[in-house]
């Protein structure tokens, strides 16, 4: 049978490492401190909230929770940005998503502070990201390759041989995941394929899927994948989070994109949703927060603008 690829397990490592990082700062006088922004009641998003505030708090790290009503303006937004900028104690800053539409969602990412854009989602970190020299690499694709890397070191192979020898197929081409995923496929020098709905209205999505390799799906539609999108032996990593019917407890239950039987039956490996790439995105997070505080030790090392450094995601 294929291999689960246990994103519990391998958080857990990432977690200790990034807990001993964080005390090796606090000996050095600084406390890394992550900060949130969170507009609205979007449930899933004040999920994500609340387990990451705690994680920082498991992390010894400062945790601050910017709540800002459903009906709160672009310019009250911007506001508490600067104020979250200005503000020594907050390392990183993570602006949730969605925010309501009166607010512009560039204006905001714009607004961020480079050096405390934890998610690289202002445009010059995004561009880092793109150009290769990423000084922060976003938590969704990073937990892709953190979990293909590490599954493929403990199997024996080397990443640097394997990704040039393969073709990594991308379904979904957001901002904060297929894109980024792309990037870091390149930075690992893999022949990359990218794939969105419009791929699957001309319905030609299958016959790229079935030369992956290595497949990374990220749409957000349950089943979209099932076995014979697949061809024996590729390692699938199932980005999807679907809050579905669960037909039998009733109430709902979370799913990824994949059919995960058929496809479990012909990969080498693949993801669960959940306990997959869910939990190393978390820790993730926390570990660009600690960093961004390593950062602020040594300022004038690194200037807003630009600072090149490696894009790969190391153990
Ligand atoms: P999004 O809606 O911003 O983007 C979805 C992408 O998938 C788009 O590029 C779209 O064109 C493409 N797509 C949609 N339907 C498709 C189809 N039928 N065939 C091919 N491509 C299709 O979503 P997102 O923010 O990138 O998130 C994608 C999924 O990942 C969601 O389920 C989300 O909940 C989940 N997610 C999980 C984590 C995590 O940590 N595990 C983090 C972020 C997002």
């Amino acid at each position: 049978g294929a291999h689960l690829i246990d994103g519990r397990t391998l958080a857990g490592e990432l977690k200790d490492r990034v807990a001993s990082e964080a005390r090796e700062l606090a000996a050095e006088g600084v406390r890394p401190g992550l900060a949130t922004v969170l507009v609205g009641e979007d449930y899933a998003a004040r999920v994500y909230e609340r387990r990451v505030g705690s994680l920082a708090g498991e992390l010894g790290c400062r945790y601050v929770s910017e709540r800002l009503p459903r009906d709160a303006g672009e310019a009250d937004v911007l506001a508490v940005v600067g104020k979250l900028n200005a503000d020594p104690r907050v390392s990183g800053i993570l602006v949730l998503r969605p925010l309501p539409q009166q607010v512009s969602e560039p204006a905001v990412f714009r607004m961020l502070n480079p050096l405390k854009d934890i998610e690289a989602v202002h445009p010059v970190n995004a561009g880092l990201l793109a150009l290769g020299r990423a000084r922060y690499v976003p938590s969704t694709p990073a937990a892709c390759f953190y979990l293909l890397d590490r599954y493929l070191e403990n199997s024996g192979r080397e990443p640097r041989a394997f990704y040039p020898r393969s073709t990594l197929v991308v379904v979904g081409r957001s901002n904060n995941v297929g894109k980024p995923a792309i990037s870091l496929g390149f930075a690992r020098n893999a022949t990359v394929i990218s794939c969105d709905v419009n791929t699957y209205r001309a319905g030609r999505l299958r016959e790229h899927t079935l030369r992956a390799d290595v497949l990374i799906v990220a749409a957000g539609v349950p089943n979209l994948i099932d076995g014979s999108y697949v061809r024996e032996g590729v390692i699938v990593i199932d980005v999807g989070i679907n809050p579905v019917e669960d037909r039998s407890g009733g109430g709902t239950k979370l799913v990824g994109d994949l059919d995960f039987r058929s496809v479990a039956g012909k990969a080498e490996a693949l993801t669960p949703v959940p306990g997959g790439v869910g939990p190393v995105t978390d820790v993730w997070l926390l570990r660009n927060t600690v960093s961004a505080a390593r950062r602020s030790l040594a300022p004038g090392r690194e200037s807003a603008v630009g600072c090149p450094s490696a894009s790969g995601i190391s153990g």
